[in-house]
């Protein structure tokens, strides 16, 4: 029996979790979150692998690399196409909420104003890069200063040469490790996905979902509009010429995990093994590519920046010009990447958005105070979106700089 739970796909395995735990907290309510634990156990499992993971895959990929040249050229690519993918995301955010007018006829008279958080000024954000004490950052898990400073570990070692090959060994024996122990927490996925769904459906029901429907309509369309069009189609299809069928394949065991925890972050390892093993994504590009988007490029999260911001306005009868739909654009951008990869981050951020606007922080509060309740299978997509993004960024990346192992990417994973 054992044996013949193993050779069942895991994605399948997940998949079937997924669905069971749904119809197990349906029927079960709010009592199923007595197993929730076993989802907490799941996500910090996975947590747990997060730095030491990305810190020394990160290493001993630019180890890899050869040449610290390679890493300037690579950078501004990514750079450069996260930022155009999160555009392109909160475009379609704002067209479905001006066609759909989610926010329309709402009536928040029986909500409670929630607290609205400030972002954290870019300035700041850029300071924190460099870190004051990088084994400080490394037990924070301050994402963008660990790999700023992994990529100078890394550099460092390409240029001493002969002298760095003991560390450079011991980070290349280091990350098989991390993607062994990554194996095997993912074996654990089916459970703790089952316990996470069973817990949300259970404590929150679907039904709730009903109030917030057309902005959840909005939400739905946008996010497989996204991923299909923008990332399935013009990037991996027309761009890159590769199969966009073979591409949600390869990145569905990631997607599962994040649609279940919620957690960009915490769906990382994942990302990253199936990246490498799915995608045919070597591992310098995996290992810089999709830390850095895991933690500032977030298109799910952007479009829904973007629909929820239309939304506020409408509910409030707030008229918007052209110039606003720009503005909200422009601080959505920021919003999405100053938002942490946990669950719920990026409703507390509107703010930044709804005061460029015109919103007083007392209708942003209520705006949250009237979401957060059907926030969670919400953040569910966007967090799907954002990983799927991720993945294919890294897909794009790594063929155009030659780190792509096509065989890889076409050979039949065990369907
Ligand atoms: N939960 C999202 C993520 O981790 C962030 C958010 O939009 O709230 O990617």
């Amino acid at each position: 029996m054992v044996s013949a739970w193993f050779e069942i796909a895991l994605w399948k395995r997940i998949f079937a979790a997924l669905i069971l735990g749904a119809i197990v907290g349906m029927i079960w309510g709010p009592g199923s979150d007595s197993i929730a634990w076993v989802g907490t156990l799941f996500v910090r499992l996975i947590r747990m692998i997060v730095v030491p993971l990305v810190f020394v895959t990160l290493i001993s990929g630019v180890v890899s690399m050869g040449d610290p040249n390679k890493l300037g050229s690579l950078g501004v690519k990514t750079l450069a196409i996260y930022m155009v993918t999160t555009l392109a995301a909160i475009t379609i955010g704002l067209i479905l909420a001006v066609i759909l007018q989610p926010g329309v006829g709402v009536d928040f008279s029986a909500t409670a104003p929630e607290q609205v958080q400030v972002a954290i000024p870019l300035s700041e954000r850029l300071m924190s890069i460099v870190p004051h004490n990088p084994i400080a950052v490394l037990a924070e898990g301050n994402m963008l200063a660990i790999i700023f400073f992994a990529l100078l570990v890394g550099v460092s070692l390409l240029t001493i040469g002969e002298k760095g090959k003991p560390v450079a060994d011991l980070m290349e024996s280091s990350s098989e490790m991390m993607l062994r122990i990554t194996h095997w927490i993912m074996e654990v996925a089916p459970f703790g996905v089952f316990a996470l769904i069973a817990s949300v459906a259970g404590t929150q029901g679907i039904g709730a979902l009903l109030d917030v429907i057309l902005l959840a309509v909005a939400v739905l369309i946008g996010s497989a509009a996204h991923l299909f069009i923008v990332h399935g189609l013009i990037i991996i299809k027309l761009t890159l010429k590769l199969s966009p069928i073979m591409f949600f394949r390869g990145a569905r065991d990631a997607m599962l995990v994040a649609f279940s925890t919620s957690s960009s972050s915490a769906t990382l390892p994942v990302s990253m093994s199936v990246a490498e093993e799915n995608l045919g994504i070597r591992p310098i590009i995996a290992s810089t590519v999709l830390p850095l988007g895991a933690t500032i490029n977030m298109d799910g999260t952007a479009l829904y920046v973007g629909i929820v911001s239309v939304f506020a306005a409408q509910a409030f009868g707030i008229d918007l010009a052209f110039s606003d739909y720009v503005l909200i654009a422009g601080s959505t951008t920021l919003v999405s990447i100053g938002t942490a990869a946990v669950p719920g981050a990026s409703l507390f951020l509107i703010a930044a958005v709804t005061q460029t606007i015109g919103m007083s922080p007392e209708q942003t509060a209520i705006v949250i105070g009237f979401i957060l309740p059907f926030d969670r299978p919400l953040d569910m997509l966007r967090t799907a979106v954002n990983i799927g993004g991720d993945l294919s960024v890294s897909t794009a990346v790594a063929n155009w700089e030659n780190e792509f192992d096509k065989n890889i990417f076409e050979k039949p994973i065990n369907s």
